[in-house]
């Protein structure tokens, strides 16, 4: 159900956006990534550039992206891979239908606030202001200009409005549920880059440590074999002396 009813509000505005003849490219990416477009001109009967022309329409609006590869085999021309932006979609399509609102909703006021007249025979409308200059009379036959009875057409407009709004609350709620999903899937990522950082700073640490203790080693080495130059100097040293005061001792000895 719900999948149907984000196809057929995706293909309001690619129709839309990009003529009828484009819709049927909602059905071809809709769930899928990256489609050759070849793939997508042949399920369209169109021919390539045709199938580009509406294809880049629809990426104007962000409704679809692509990547592109060289292709080897043709000369290094470039394919192109389509992929349908649901999100983005659904928000065009809000945004048109809150257009139309609008566009509808100041020829409603027009019509509830201004006076129109119109003649019987020609079908001729016109406002307050023409009318007046028309004194009221027609412009084509001369017969009299009535006021025109505006209840239908403000019973139409209203129903027009109240169709939209209808439109609008089914693409908002449609826009909650890609809207959770996508925040799913950011928390997913989010969560997976968390892990991924903090193993690797686990990783810095341990060779960090291990290059600590290295240098540690060093060090002491380092100080031991200074402690044993030291001392080796220091026996010399004794040794030395000790010869001195043998030459003093048989120097003064004698
Ligand atoms: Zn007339």
């Amino acid at each position: 159900m719900q999948v149907n009813a984000q196809v057929n509000l995706l293909k309001i505005v690619v129709s839309a956006v990009a003529g009828q003849q484009a819709s049927g490219i909602v059905d071809i990416l809709y769930d899928k990534k990256n489609v050759n477009e070849f793939l997508i001109a042949k399920k369209l009967k169109l021919t390539i550039n045709q199938t580009r022309n509406l294809l880049y329409k629809l990426s104007d609006e962000g409704i679809v992206s692509f990547i592109r590869k060289k292709d080897k085999k043709k000369g290094g021309w470039y394919i192109y891979f389509w992929t349908l932006n649901i999100g983005k979609g659904l928000l065009k399509l809000k945004e048109h239908i809150l257009k139309n609102i609008g566009n509808i909703g100041s020829r409603l006021n027009l019509k509830k606030t201004e006076r129109f007249y119109h003649c019987e025979n020609c079908s001729i409308e016109s406002n307050e202001e023409n009318a007046l200059l028309y004194q009221y009379t027609c412009p084509e036959c001369g017969e009299v200009l009535h006021v025109k009875d505006k209840g239908k057409e403000i019973e139409h407009l209203e129903k027009e409005i109240a169709k939209l709004e209808d439109l609008l609350k089914s693409v908002e709620y449609e826009l909650g549920i890609v809207g959770k999903k996508e925040g799913v899937v950011k928390a997913r990522k989010v969560r997976a880059e968390a892990k991924k950082k903090s193993k690797e700073r686990e990783i810095k640490k341990k060779s960090k440590a291990r290059a600590l203790k290295k240098l540690e080693k060093l060090k002491l080495k380092k100080k031991k074999s200074r402690k044993i130059k030291r001392s080796r100097k220091s026996v010399k040293k004794i040794k030395k002396s000790k010869k001195f005061a043998k030459k003093i001792k048989r120097f003064f000895g004698r």
